[in-house]
């Protein structure tokens, strides 16, 4: 009798805990800015653990935002999956995100790249730095962020268009180092060190090195190593004629940036959504993730993408992303007066 009964109560047990899985909703929609292809393999690969399937929509970053936006609770999305923490606070602020507890989440990302309120949380890092033509310029001469505002640089700097968010974030990051009347300065001063008007995006004002019209740029480093890796001999040749300098080594360090995700306000697969989470935070993920997009894997012991760990490690800045919540709007004031268009 007591056998019997301990047996009831093991198979009792058992049952009990299947009960979570068996709970879990078998599917996960995610709205993604990032290209399928990059991203299909690894949700197989959780399919394949979970038995959660995952739809995917994939489009532009600022347009999927607005659609969440005007979708609201009627929205189908269980996961936003975007870049850049000023995407990542603009999506908490408009109410489109839900807070997520998750020990294994606060355990796998260091506080610094997610949301202390858990809305967001950082999965891959990007890193914006200086780039440079070694034939034409020290790179003694552009050392740090600050440097790019002096006046010896006269004509020689290509960077993108302000009304792109790299660098709302990285004015951002001047902001809270320096506060916002240098952080003006620094903008009017790298202004008038521009060779160009801004146009294109990060590769091209990279290829604008390479062709001379410039000899420094700013640019994500994973736009470099997609050139130094890619099939086409010309993306090749140009990332070779340029080199990479890690900014502010001795003192704040480079601007380290998140792709990330958070979990819809709208979600009817909670659980399905933070296992998905928590798989791409994960070490297996991790190491895939960070080997296909060329960016840093957040597990600082995953392995990078062989042309990015060429590069040697550097010193990141440390500051807390989240603090920079409230430096967007003041960038995108100082931007406007300082005529980076
Ligand atoms: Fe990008």
């Amino acid at each position: 009798m007591p056998k019997t009964y301990q047996r009831l109560a093991a198979i009792a047990l058992s049952a009990l805990m299947l009960l979570p899985m068996a709970a879990l909703s078998a599917e996960v929609n995610i709205y993604s800015y990032r290209q399928e292809h990059l991203i299909r393999p690894l949700l197989d690969t959780f399919t394949a653990a979970t038995g959660i399937e995952v739809n995917l929509v994939s489009g532009k970053a600022d347009a999927l935002l607005e659609r969440l936006k005007s979708e609201g609770l009627n929205s189908p999305a269980d996961v936003l999956l975007t870049a850049d923490v000023g995407r990542l606070i603009r999506a908490k602020a408009a109410g489109v995100l839900q807070p997520i507890e998750s020990t294994f989440l606060d355990a796998a990302i260091p506080p610094r790249y997610r949301d202390p309120e858990g809305y967001w949380f950082g999965l891959s890092l990007r890193a914006r730095v200086i780039f440079y033509a070694p034939d034409r310029i020290a790179p003694e001469e552009i050392e740090s962020y600050e440097a790019l505002a002096d006046p010896g640089l006269q004509d020689r700097i290509c960077v993108r268009s302000s009304s792109n968010v790299y660098n709302q974030s990285l004015l951002a990051a001047m902001i809270e180092a320096h506060g916002p009347e240098a952080a003006e300065a620094w903008a009017a001063g790298v202004v008038e060190n521009f060779a160009r008007k801004p146009q294109g995006g990060d590769r091209d004002q990279i290829r604008a090195v390479a062709a001379g019209e410039c000899d420094v740029a700013v640019a994500n480093t994973y736009y470099f190593a997609r050139m130094l890796a890619s099939d086409d001999p010309a993306e090749r040749e140009a990332a070779e004629k340029v080199a990479l300098v890690w900014p502010n080594q001795d003192g704040r360090g480079a601007h380290v940036n998140v792709a990330g995700a958070g979990v819809t306000i709208s979600s009817r697969n909670k659980d399905a959504a933070v296992r998905l989470l928590e798989f791409l935070a994960g070490a297996e993920a991790q190491s895939v993730y960070a080997e296909v997009v060329y960016e840093y894997p957040i597990d600082s012991q995953a392995q990078r993408a062989d042309v990015v760990a060429a590069w040697g490690d550097f010193k990141a800045d440390g500051v807390d992303l989240a603090a920079f919540g409230e430096h967007q709007a003041t960038a995108l004031r100082i931007f406007d007066r300082a005529g980076w268009r």
